[in-house]
């Protein structure tokens, strides 16, 4: 078929190559696979570099923290001290800028948007008082931070992402003319799923946004800030919090992270940095919800990792599993789309995922071909709020978790839907306008 794009390609050509496309998938059909590219979890191997953390917590350890506190029992609503050490290096804050949570940093943005709702930001009127409530949200995107915001029947508006970040002309119009909106969803590094980098640019437009609303707060979703894959080359950040402190808006952001990704999802210790006017309205209403989140959980973490230099190391270990998981991802899609004009993908740096755009009106066709095959991906869609994708294009691939093996057929598959769906769309399109 050599690489010749589809699009000049003739009807005769494109019917034939349609005929091959069609026996090929039959053929994978025939295969009764059984594979699952559908969310971004860590793979076995990846959990079992954390084992250790198992280990270093015995019946006869000291369950004191470094100030003397007995971790075993109630108390500290915030934190304990070495723990607060590690994540605010982890999430480059000072220790005293952030409140240490439990399990997940998903619950913690849950938490921010209800009391929001509830009670209001900083005095500000709740919410749930307002006739209108909107958020943007930069597209493609993460679906469970769309959901929350749709879960208290907040308006979600949609914000393209570029290759530098959120349109920030689009940002910085609606924020500045419209009180009714609120805040606005990011993951800012190796975003989920297009895996790109927001730019210097965009952070220092973000940190000087001047919004209508008093309680607007940027939703700085930092889930991979050192989910790198490469050594030397990686993306960096400006620093959100500094950053808005020199522009004179200190109280604009939330910044959220987690270990979730670091060692065992769903164990692991979540964080949120603010200023400190932020984060005495949080605890205001933090100390009413808990007596303390789990100090042993973040004893364990701070014994195993010891310091950020040691989860630094550790994060160099997920990498060697996931970088050859998105190299053969890529090569694939290179071998059999590049050049063909039906489908572009991100080659991210770090992070959990490759973002996929098949041709416009494709994407949900492209993922019922590969469940019909048996491989399972994330439902097109998935990545807009509300689950609508206006060009129907985008496919979140999420490449840790299968081996792989698995995951080069799964690949391989979701190329061949590609072009068989491509194929079949521009002829469908050519006969309408005949
Ligand atoms: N934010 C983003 C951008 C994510 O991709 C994920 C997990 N896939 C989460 C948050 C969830 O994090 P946690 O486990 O801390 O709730």
């Amino acid at each position: 078929e050599g690489r010749k794009p589809y699009s000049e390609m003739s009807n005769e050509e494109l019917e034939a190559l349609e005929r091959k496309l069609k026996a090929e998938y039959k053929k994978i059909q025939g295969l009764g696979l059984e594979l699952n590219m559908s969310r971004g979890k860590p793979c076995v191997e990846q959990l079992d570099l954390s084992m250790g953390m198992m280990d270093v917590l015995s019946s006869d350890s000291d369950l004191r923290c470094e100030d003397g506190t007995d971790c075993r029992n109630y108390g500290v609503l915030t934190g304990i001290p070495e723990a607060l050490e590690l994540m605010g290096d982890m999430m480059e804050v000072p220790y005293d800028h952030l409140i240490i949570y439990g399990n997940s940093s998903l619950n913690v943005m849950y938490d921010q948007i209800s009391r929001s709702y509830s009670h209001g930001v900083m005095g500000n009127t709740p919410w749930c008082k307002l006739d209108k409530v909107k958020f943007l949200c930069v597209v493609p995107g993460y679906d469970r931070h769309f959901r929350i915001t749709e879960y208290f029947g907040i308006e979600n508006v949609c914000v393209p992402m570029l290759e530098t970040g959120p349109d920030m002309d689009m940002v910085e119009e609606l924020v500045s003319s419209d009180e009714s909106i609120k805040g606005i969803w990011c993951v800012p590094k190796y975003s989920n799923p297009t895996g790109n980098s927001y730019s210097d640019e965009t952070v220092r437009r973000f940190a000087r946004l001047k919004p209508a609303a008093k309680d607007f707060r940027i939703y700085w979703d930092n889930a991979y800030t050192i989910h790198h894959l490469y050594d030397h080359d990686q993306d960096h950040l400006i620093e959100i919090l500094a950053e808005c402190k020199r522009a004179g808006n200190p109280d604009l952001v939330y910044k959220f992270a987690s270990t979730s990704k670091v060692c065992f999802p769903g164990s692991g210790i979540a964080a949120m940095a603010t200023s400190l006017n932020n984060l005495e309205d949080v605890k205001q209403q933090l100390k009413v919800q808990t007596i303390g989140h789990d100090k042993v959980n973040q004893l364990r973490h701070v014994r195993f990792f010891k310091d950020i230099h040691g989860m630094v190391e550790h994060m160099r270990k997920h990498a060697d599993i996931l970088r050859p998981k998105f190299e053969m991802v890529e090569k694939i899609c290179e071998e059999e789309l590049g050049g063909l004009g039906i489908a572009k993908w991100t080659n991210p740096k770090g992070g959990y995922f490759i973002s996929f755009d098949t041709m416009d009106g494709c994407a949900k066709e492209v993922v019922r071909k590969c469940a019909k095959a048996g491989v399972v991906l994330t439902p097109a869609g998935a990545t807009y709020p509300g689950g609508v994708d206006p060009h129907d294009a985008n496919i979140r691939i999420a490449p840790s978790f299968p081996p792989l093996n698995d995951l080069k057929t799964a690949t391989e598959l979701l190329c061949l839907a590609t072009k068989y769906v491509a194929c079949t769309k521009i002829l469908e399109q050519r006969r309408a306008e005949a």
